[in-house]
């Protein structure tokens, strides 16, 4: 079976890393050269939106994408085609952070408090009503807290509309959460849906830094799986999806979810009996699930900017090194490392010797979530 993916990221390139195994074979799709998955099956340097290029997924059993951000025209040029997995509407449900949390609250998901934001005097009204701290981001387009101004103060307001102002926008209050987690799901094309145990995450600057597949406790595994279905169902899903959550006072509120495989579930390669990138491609190919359970306790971290030197990680025993071959630069996801051990307590023995290793920070962090379990 050929499967075609829009964007040629390090997603794109770990599908095609589970993927070959199955005997698949992909084609994919980037408007960069030098694109992270480039050396991976069949590339096409294009933009999204060349006709040739479209015509090479369209003549693919099935299309799926490495992001969310795919031009919807993109998908309609193809899509009477081709099966498109998840779907060009799933896509869309996730590409526009206003309409993405009024589908929360149609559902009874419990989110932030937002507003729409289209004037100066809007991001003033929803500020009065919603309070201070909060966070102003752009609709479309953002990610790992591109686009995000926090408010904390009336001279804020100010900045914010005029570094962003030009934009379609949404406010929402800052929550002082006790910590992120994520649930990733996979959906099959009859319903058929399973989820992976919660990833316990770790922002700094807004993007991922850590996700842990520590076991959390039964209600909350339980009410967040209860969120990702209603949702996957909502939007009839196929494939993976992950929703993001903010644990606040027992309660769990809707982040954001991404309608495509996900750096909080990274950890599912080596720490789950099937992966989130395996299940993935078995969910758009209609090829059967595989078991999403936890095979020990799993800790991934992000290198963000530039990738250490693999020596020191190489020696950790359960380590499991991931570079996407990107060049440096600040800010930039270029490699993951995963750390697997038989349980809680055998991660917990190795953390002496992430000292100096991973940021402290992000150690304190880990060291706080495992003495919790
Ligand atoms: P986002 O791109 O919306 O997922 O934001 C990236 C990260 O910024 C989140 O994972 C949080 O760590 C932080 N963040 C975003 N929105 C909020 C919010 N309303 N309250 C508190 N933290 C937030």
């Amino acid at each position: 079976m050929k499967v075609g993916i829009l964007g040629g990221g390090q997603l794109a390139r770990m599908l095609v890393e589970a993927g070959t195994p199955l005997g698949l074979d992909f084609v994919i799709v980037d408007p960069k050269a030098d694109a992270c998955a480039a050396g991976m099956g069949r590339f096409l340097h294009a933009d999204y939106t060349d006709t040739d290029a479209l015509a090479h997924l369209a003549a693919c059993d099935r299309v799926t994408c490495d992001f969310e951000n795919v031009p919807a025209e993109a998908l309609a040029m193809i899509d009477d085609r081709v099966a498109v997995r998840p779907s060009a509407a799933a896509l869309a449900a996730a590409q526009d952070r206003l309409t993405e949390k009024s589908r929360f609250t149609r559902l009874g998901m419990e989110t932030p408090g937002y507003g729409e934001v289209n004037s100066r005097t809007d991001l003033q009204a929803a500020v009065e009503r919603l309070g201070l701290p909060a966070v102003v981001k752009t609709r479309r387009m953002g990610y790992d807290g591109k686009g995000q101004m926090l408010l904390r103060d009336a001279e804020d307001l100010e900045l914010a509309w005029r570094k962003l102002g030009e934009y379609p926008l949404i406010v929402e209050q800052w929550v002082a959460f006790d910590h992120e987690c994520s649930i990733t799901a996979v959906r099959s094309s009859n319903g058929e849906l399973r989820c992976w145990p919660v990833s316990r995450t770790w922002h700094r600057q807004g993007i991922l830094r850590l996700a842990t597949s520590l076991p959390v406790a039964d209600n909350c595994q339980r009410a967040a799986e209860k969120l990702v279905r209603m949702l996957a169902e909502d939007l009839d899903y196929v494939g993976c999806l992950t929703l993001e959550l903010f644990a606040s006072d027992e309660r769990l509120l809707a982040n954001e979810f991404a309608p495509r495989v996900h750096n909080s579930a990274h950890w599912t390669i080596e720490g789950a009996v099937c992966s989130q990138f395996e299940n993935h491609l078995r969910a758009v190919c209609g090829l059967p699930l595989g078991a999403t359970d936890a095979r020990g306790a799993a800790a991934m971290v992000n290198f963000i900017g530039q990738m250490p030197a693999p020596a020191p990680w190489l020696e950790l025993p359960g380590l499991h090194w991931h570079d996407y071959g990107k060049a440096a630069r600040e800010g930039r996801k270029v490699g993951h490392a995963t750390l697997c051990a038989p349980d809680p307590a055998g991660l917990k023995s190795l953390l002496p010797r992430l000292d100096g290793l991973l940021e402290s920070q992000c150690l304190r962090e880990l060291d706080t979530v495992l003495g919790e379990g």
